[in-house]
């Protein structure tokens, strides 16, 4: 494949940085930075490659196997966290494959990491994931079992609670990321090292921004409709 194919994500990302700044110039301080993630799913080793040649320093990977198979073929100088639904008995394949961990939503998956953590003389930073909509089909802590959960894994050695990431619902997703803001603030203050609010995707980045968030989750925007065909 020619980079002239790819020229789409160039334009792409373009778009995302202009609009990442003019919701920083609106709703934050001026020296606050946000991260933009580039989410991977689907995605070719090549479209991946070409925008960390443009600048993009921070992959997202949802599946484990998916991520494992195209993970030989890519630009090693991008950092890679897992964004997607962690089964306990996986985490020995990303231990040392990531740099975070942000969908943590029990102490049970909090253990399992923790001690492959210490196995591979490690610290994994981690982030936990609240189902801030209290959906059924997502997963995710809620809101009212968070305190109890970071609690549990602040006691862990190994780990590092960085901060929260949330998937929304896609209706209403002003009320839940404002939700969110007043979350992470309560956390931030009871916490020690808590810098991360990992919220934004294609659809609502720049509200995801305008709540506070310091890192926007971005696929479709980026890349273009999945093909989950391939
Ligand atoms: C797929 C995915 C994204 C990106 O979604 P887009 O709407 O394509 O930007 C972000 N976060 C998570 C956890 C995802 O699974």
């Amino acid at each position: 494949m020619k980079n002239d194919d790819l020229a789409y994500i160039d334009e792409n990302l373009h778009i995302i940085k202009e609009r990442c700044a003019e919701a920083v110039a609106k709703y934050r301080s001026p020296d606050d930075n946000v991260r933009i993630m580039a989410v991977t799913k689907t995605v070719s080793p090549e479209a991946i490659n070409h925008a960390v040649e443009l600048g993009i320093d921070l992959l997202g990977e949802n599946r484990v196997q998916e991520y494992l198979s195209k993970a030989d073929f890519y630009d090693k100088s991008a950092e890679v966290q897992f964004i997607g639904h962690l089964q306990t008995n996986k985490v020995k394949y990303i231990i040392n494959a990531v740099s975070m961990i942000q969908s943590v939503d029990s102490l049970k998956l909090g253990q399992e990491i923790s001690r492959l953590a210490v196995k591979n003389g490690r610290v994994m930073d981690i982030l936990c994931e609240v189902n801030i909509g209290g959906e059924e089909s997502k997963s995710g802590i809620t809101p009212t079992g968070l305190k109890e959960l970071i609690d549990g894994l602040s006691e862990l050695e190994g780990v590092r609670v960085r901060g929260l990431m949330t998937i929304p619902p896609p209706s209403d997703s002003d009320i839940f990321l404002g939700r969110m803001k007043e979350l992470y603030d309560s956390i931030s203050s009871a916490y020690k090292g808590i810098d991360t609010l990992s919220m934004g995707m294609t659809h609502d980045y720049a509200e995801a921004i305008r709540y506070g968030s310091t890192l926007v989750r971005i696929g479709t925007g980026l890349f273009g409709a999945r093909d989950y065909s391939k």
